[in-house]
């Protein structure tokens, strides 16, 4: 039986081209570290090339790395990471810091992109028209609640179906899918308000860098989560 099992991941590793111990690490769960959607300088002048190397290649990947090593062997490798987060009072410590590092991190890459910016469209911009009553004052709320987050975390607009569109701020790798956020909701933009974030460029001036944020948020990619969340 030994035999036939290394046989097996004999050939599949040598059809795949994977070494043994990627192989059969890719096949215990189905997260991946997905790819930065651009190149590292690509959010210059507002982020600038090495904070985004560090920040993705370095940060990033750590939280990912450590995440998988956290939930190896345990029932979380078969489960998605909103089950995970709908449950993250059970587990420990490192899967709250390392899985919403890891998920937290997705989004905050994918709502920004080169020559993003200007005003949502659509039924988003609808809904931040009657809830907030103009994009303005969206843009103010939202910044507040990145500039008072005291010491390291995130702020995000989301969407729940009972209250529509919401602002909010979450502690160190914590969000709003989390069982242990003081509000629930499905993210749908995110600002990473930590130091490593934006220190190199603009150290201590935390507004500086939240300021600069609208010039590449992705609109198109937070109104599709927008209308996803909303339909669910
Ligand atoms: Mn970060």
């Amino acid at each position: 039986m030994k035999t036939l099992q290394l046989t097996l991941i004999l050939l599949l590793t040598g059809l795949t081209g994977l070494p043994y111990g990627l192989w059969a690490q890719t096949a215990s769960h189905n997260f991946t570290l997905e790819p930065l959607p651009y190149n590292y300088d690509a959010l210059e002048p507002y982020i600038d090339r090495l904070t985004v190397e560090i920040h993705y290649s370095r940060h990033h990947r750590a939280y990912y790395d450590n995440f998988i090593k956290a939930i190896q062997g345990t029932e979380m490798e078969k489960m998605s990471i909103g089950e995970i987060f709908s449950n993250i009072s059970k587990y420990g410590v490192a899967v709250r810091n390392n899985g919403g590092g890891y998920y937290n991190h997705n989004v905050y890459w994918e709502n920004m992109k080169p020559g993003g910016g200007g005003i949502p469209d659509g039924s988003l911009a609808k809904a931040i028209e009657k809830k907030y009553g103009s994009f303005q004052a969206f843009k103010q709320q939202f910044e507040e609640a990145a500039k008072t987050r005291f010491g390291s975390g995130w702020a995000w607009l989301c969407y729940n179906s009972e209250e529509g569109l919401f602002i909010c701020s979450t502690p160190n790798q914590d969000n709003p899918l989390m069982d242990v956020a003081e509000k629930k909701g499905i993210p749908l933009l995110a600002l990473d308000v930590w130091e490593h974030a934006y220190y190199l460029k603009y150290q201590n001036k935390r507004a500086d860098y939240v300021s600069a944020f609208w010039n590449i948020v992705n609109w198109d990619r937070v109104e599709e989560r927008f209308e996803k969340a909303s339909r669910e």
